[in-house]
């Protein structure tokens, strides 16, 4: 390659973030792939991060987990530009994504097929030797990466959503919904849009989105929600008994990220019933946990991350089975990247901001 440098932006610690226009093109290895970034979709924990967060930076009692310097952006993906000596899957001009996560391969969790929770837990978009995907060209090192192809037919649009989706697919399917299942999705941004065009397809009894946004709201119905309510407008707890003969809700999947979601789902489910948790919380929920056990026999899940699902996503998006359309509402050059943060704290009412590279700069 002629160019020797490319444009980006650079973090070199907490709260010193550099758009930068001479950043070196990282060096091809014998196993790695460069690649072009088409874009990266700019994630909560991306503002998060900006912002300073403890879980990121350290502090609170809390050990740092990024390692500066690095490039941001996990939601991304790119043409093949370069391929080292061992490379012979891939080819210059194939168009990728990779998971967020790079194993290790070496922990029990990696050992078992459970990659997803890797103990070392290095990501693309935090880690020094796994840059991301907002700056021009990526280093993807095949030996950790998880590598998947995209079809040249799919937007851009709906291709910065796979990462994103692939999470909301897992979360779902922790859920185990069935056909006789009246499920409950609680937030719809993002994540709670990808989780309801896909849990849509599963055709539960009825499947009810609640966010606090009428807008979203919206959108949700466009994505398959049968029934969609306003916290902030009606008494969801009482509109879910009302409708369940007083047993509530059979699933409550959570990804608002707010504590009083929390409390809500705990309400609304009927004895024996499945709550998932997604979300990423800025304060500790209080709650009685006597109604887990004692009072209702809860299963209470985690979901994090979307492992086995790319494949499923990239080929359902293309179809158009699961839908992708409005959910990407602005994009911003990299040049841009502290707006372009701004708005993805979604405070101007934007669903996903994505930073997006343009061949002509
Ligand atoms: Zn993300
Ligand atoms: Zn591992």
């Amino acid at each position: 390659m002629d160019k020797k440098t490319m444009r980006g932006l650079m973090i070199y610690g907490k709260g010193d973030y550099r758009y930068e226009t001479n950043i070196p093109i990282p060096q091809v290895g014998p196993d790695d792939i460069l690649i072009k970034s088409e874009g990266s979709g700019v994630c909560a924990s991306d503002v998060k991060c900006w912002h300073g967060a403890s879980s990121y930076w350290g502090g609170d009692g809390i050990k740092p987990w990024v390692q500066a310097p690095f490039i941001p952006g996990h939601e991304f993906l790119g043409v093949v530009a370069e391929v080292g000596s061992n490379i012979t899957e891939y080819a210059p001009g194939d168009r990728i994504t990779v998971e967020q996560i790079a194993p290790c391969g070496e922990c029990r969790f990696c050992k078992n097929g459970q990659y997803w929770m890797c103990q070392p837990h290095q990501m693309f978009g935090y880690f020094t030797e796994f840059n991301g995907g907002m700056a021009e060209y990526v280093r993807i090192p095949t030996k950790r990466a998880k590598i998947h192809r995209v079809p040249k037919e799919l937007p851009l649009d709906a291709a910065l959503l796979i990462e994103p989706f692939s999470c909301s697919k897992h979360c779902v399917d922790r859920a185990q919904i069935t056909p006789n299942d009246i499920v409950v999705i609680s937030g719809a941004g993002t994540l709670g849009l990808g989780m309801i065009t896909y849990a849509s397809t599963l055709k539960p009894k009825a499947l009810i989105v609640l966010d606090m946004k009428d807008d979203r709201l919206e959108k949700a119905k466009e994505f398959g929600a049968d029934i969609v309510w306003n916290p902030s407008k009606v008494d969801v707890v009482e509109k879910i008994m009302e409708m369940t003969e007083g047993y509530g809700c059979d699933i409550y999947i959570e990804c608002s990220g707010h504590p009083s979601s929390v409390a809500q789902g705990m309400s609304m489910i009927r004895k024996l019933g499945r709550f998932v948790e997604f979300s990423v919380f800025g304060e500790p929920t209080t709650l009685d946990w006597s109604i887990i056990g004692d009072k209702k026999e809860l299963d209470v899940l985690g979901s994090h991350l979307g492992p086995y699902c790319y494949p499923y996503v990239i080929e359902k998006m293309t179809t158009g089975e699961i839908k992708t359309n409005g959910v990407v509402t602005k994009k911003f050059d990299i040049s841009q990247w502290e707006t372009a943060f701004d708005y993805a704290t979604g405070k101007y009412g934007d669903i996903k901001v994505a930073i997006v590279f343009d061949e002509d700069k």
